[in-house]
């Protein structure tokens, strides 16, 4: 049988209700978990560069004493920065080493023009002379309040940024300190802690996946041999043993098995087995007949078929009822079949009538044998009465290969014969 095409498989319904919810919690873990790192990130960075911003002032009036002033003495357009009598611009080699230490970068503007930097442009050259963005300008140093950003421009690049005011003994902001970290910086240290979780999740997600895909085909696969196994059945061939698979494991697909296989045995009772007597009916012994004729033509053997008739049965009726008649019929039944153990079959022809086939036999040998199976007959006696049991029997043998309804013929004449000569006796011809 070939593999039947579902447009909607048990298999690909299965991996539907698995994968579908898997990638979705994979997806949904690693959005939130990278949303709170995110935030955990960009808190840790604002807490950071507050602290380094004081810490940077803290340096500055620990090294240099007294108010934040500018000049520019000497005319080239970039004012000298001044800390009381020290001048604190031109030589950055304390910001830059405070910078690498904390891994930021550290400005202090005089006014909104930037003076001692660590930035530099891509040539190496230092961003002094710059200024500050207009937003910080107006907040922080026209304000005079300390201010973080997650978003502004530093120099030349979008940074998170922590400016602090500069404000002189007398209380007028000089300037401002500036400590920033780029966000390509911060995004950096972002997938350092991002990257495993996405490799354990996506690793935990594929083992989940690769596990539910591997019992959903094993499961998927014992259904297909459900499905084969129940076509067979369905076909008529009741004889094939259940598929391994459907006994591998005490589950429903097993009992189901177990279901189609009693069904498929009650309905071959109902086809080939009469309910009354429990002999094979005469569909089954015609199928049955057939079956002998042509193994007898191949192996060249004879047989014989006798059809019987018990004798005056309407009166065991019509005396003591329809269910005595029932009861009397099931014990001939039971004499006829004990009586062709190893000899071939009884069957039930209709009303009161049976047939047995004797398998390779001569007609002198399937005699003696029926009538022994007579005798027994003989024996039974309708309970509480004297009413004795007998039939009347039309034997007759086959040559291989013969036609089987004149030899039916002849067996009912046989049988016929017997009747007319008083019953209770086999004719063979
Ligand atoms: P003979 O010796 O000539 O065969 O006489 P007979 O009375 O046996 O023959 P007849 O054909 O007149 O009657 C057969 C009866 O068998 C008639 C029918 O009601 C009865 N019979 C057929 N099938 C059943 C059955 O399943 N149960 C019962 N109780 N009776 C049945
Ligand atoms: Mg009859
Ligand atoms: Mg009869």
């Amino acid at each position: 049988m070939a593999k039947k095409k579902f447009s909607n498989s048990l298999n690909s319904q299965m991996l539907r209700v698995t994968l579908i919810p898997l990638t979705l919690m994979a997806i949904i873990i690693v959005s939130v978990s990278v949303s709170g790192l995110y935030q955990l990130v960009a808190n840790k960075t604002k807490e950071e560069l507050i602290r380094d911003a004081q810490l940077a002032q803290y340096v500055l009036n620990s090294v240099y004493v007294g108010e934040y002033w500018a000049e520019d003495a000497d005319g080239d357009g970039e004012p000298e920065m001044y800390k009381g009598e020290q001048r604190i611009n031109g030589d950055d080699m304390m910001v830059d080493d405070l910078a690498n230490m904390l891994e930021i970068e550290i400005s202090v503007f005089y006014n909104d023009v930037r003076l001692i930097t660590t930035l530099k442009d891509s040539n190496g050259n230092r961003a002094t002379g710059t200024s500050a963005s207009v937003i910080v300008k107006k907040e922080v140093l026209e304000d005079g309040a300390s201010k973080f950003y997650s978003n502004v421009m530093v120099y030349d690049k979008k940074s998170y940024a922590y400016y602090m005011p500069l404000v002189s003994e007398a209380g007028k902001t000089e300037g401002m300190i500036a400590v920033s970290r780029s966000q390509e910086s911060v995004k950096q240290e972002l997938l350092q802690y991002i990257f495993p979780i996405c490799v354990t999740c996506g690793l935990t997600a594929f083992l989940m996946g690769y596990i539910m895909v591997y019992f959903n085909r094993k499961l998927a696969g014992r259904i297909r041999k459900m499905d084969k196994y129940m076509n067979t059945l369905a076909d008529g061939n009741f004889d094939v043993d259940m598929p391994r698979e459907l006994m591998l494991e005490d589950d429903e697909i097993k009992h189901l098995a177990n279901d189609g296989k009693r069904m498929a045995k009650a309905i071959q009772m109902l086809v080939d087995f009469d309910a009354l007597t429990e002999l094979n009916n005469r569909r089954y012994a015609d199928k049955k007949l057939e079956e002998i004729r042509i193994k007898s033509v191949e192996r060249g053997m004879k047989y014989c078929l006798c059809i019987s008739d018990i004798d005056f049965f309407k009166k065991v009726n019509d005396t003591f009822g329809h269910e005595m008649g029932d009861y009397v019929l099931k014990k001939v039944a039971e004499k006829l079949k004990a009586g062709m153990i190893g000899k071939g079959m009884a069957a039930r022809w209709g009303g009161e009538e049976f047939m047995l086939i004797f398998e390779n036999r001569e007609l002198d040998i399937a005699r003696r044998e029926l009538e022994i199976i007579m005798d027994e007959v003989r024996t039974i006696w309708v309970p509480d009465s004297d009413r004795q049991i007998t039939m009347s029997f039309g034997l007759t043998a086959l040559e291989p290969g013969e036609d089987i309804d004149d030899a039916l013929k002849r067996a009912d004449d046989n049988l016929y014969q017997a009747k007319e000569s008083g019953r209770n006796q086999i004719i063979c011809k």
